[in-house]
């Protein structure tokens, strides 16, 4: 077992995560002297550091891209006083205050926690798709794409994330196979109507992604599909498959200390509370309804002005 160095210093707050909901919940803090101390895992800046244009962020009407919307956030709340630190979260005990942290080797103390820890790519989980991760397989579009210029791609999904990541991938490829397993779409109208205007985006659906072919010679070449209505199996040539199915709360290290629903989202009430008194999540973490950028940074907001709250209340 590896050695653990206490850390004595007991802060008012820590926060873990650097997205959208973090992000506005350490402006909030820092603004009101909490010196919140923010811990940044290995998808700094959440899902919007790896989106292109965000449309719907209200104050930009020309849209503005999601890494810079993040890097603003981020210098927001330095201004005010918040410390950023990367470390990975191993595991928590919400059973004793001052809560115990450990990150790396270091446990650290705090009289709050504010989780902002969001919620990670989903992947199919077959075998092959998971050899092939980094050699045609990805969860990025606006990460890999540009290594499938000229090249045939396909996406699998039906909701919004997969229309974007679909119409974000015909700068490079030649075309775009979006492969859903259904006949209807989750995707919003508008994310629809445009990848189907599209003149590279090509549609397959009630099919499923069988297995990524490739494995030997660690390049992607093609996919085998089933047809979920006729079971006909076929193939499909292309050089990279991008997954756009959702994603999964970051909330794995809570079980057991906060409730968790079927699906493993952080249960709240009134927003941001958890079971825990002083504990609070925000953003995606917690939030399987709306999912936005900016629900995050409102319940981000709610959660940072509750810490202050729950501080006060108990003499700080
Ligand atoms: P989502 O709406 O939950 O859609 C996930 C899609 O993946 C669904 O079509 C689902 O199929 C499919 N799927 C899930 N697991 C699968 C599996 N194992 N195999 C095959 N297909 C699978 O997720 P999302 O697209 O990431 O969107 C999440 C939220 O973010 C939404 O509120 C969305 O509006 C928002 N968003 C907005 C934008 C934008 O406005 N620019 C961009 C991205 C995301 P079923 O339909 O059969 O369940």
């Amino acid at each position: 077992m590896t050695e653990q160095i206490s850390n004595h210093e007991v802060r008012d707050t820590i926060i873990v995560g650097t997205g959208c909901a973090g992000l506005t919940a350490a402006i909030y803090a820092a603004r009101s002297n909490l010196k919140p101390l923010v811990l940044e895992g290995h998808e700094p800046g959440g899902q919007l550091s790896i989106t292109t244009l965000v449309e719907n962020f209200p104050g930009w009407p020309e849209g503005i891209q999601g890494p810079q919307l993040i890097e603003n956030m981020r210098v927001q709340a330095s201004r005010f006083g918040a410390n950023f630190r990367m470390g990975h979260l191993s595991s928590v005990d919400l059973s004793k205050r001052p809560f115990a942290l450990h990150v790396g080797k270091e446990v650290l103390h705090t009289r709050t926690l504010i989780i902002a820890s969001g919620a990670s790519a989903r992947w199919l989980g077959l075998p092959s798709e998971q050899a092939l991760i980094g050699h045609g397989v990805s969860s990025c579009a606006t990460c890999d794409g540009f290594f499938f210029s000229g090249k045939e791609i396909a996406v699998v999904g039906g909701g919004d994330s997969a229309m974007e990541e679909a119409l974000f991938l015909t700068r490079f490829a030649t075309k775009v196979t979006v492969i859903h397993r259904r006949e209807h779409f989750r995707a919003s109208r508008i994310m629809l109507e445009r990848a189907m205007a599209h003149e590279k985006i090509h549609f397959l659906t009630n099919t499923a992604v069988e297995e990524v072919l490739g494995v030997e010679e660690k390049e992607v070449s093609g996919l085998r599909l089933r047809n979920l209505v006729t079971l006909e199996e076929s193939i499909l040539m292309v050089s990279a498959l991008f997954l756009g199915i959702g994603h999964e709360p970051n909330a794995k290290m809570f079980a057991g200390q906060l409730d968790l629903d079927d699906d493993g989202y952080i249960r709240t009430h009134q927003n941001v509370f958890t079971r825990v008194p002083g504990v609070f999540a925000c953003g995606d973490v917690q939030d399987r309804r709306y999912r936005q950028a900016i629900t995050a940074a409102g319940t981000g907001c709610m959660a940072a002005l509750e810490t202050e709250k729950f501080l006060e209340e108990h003499g700080r």
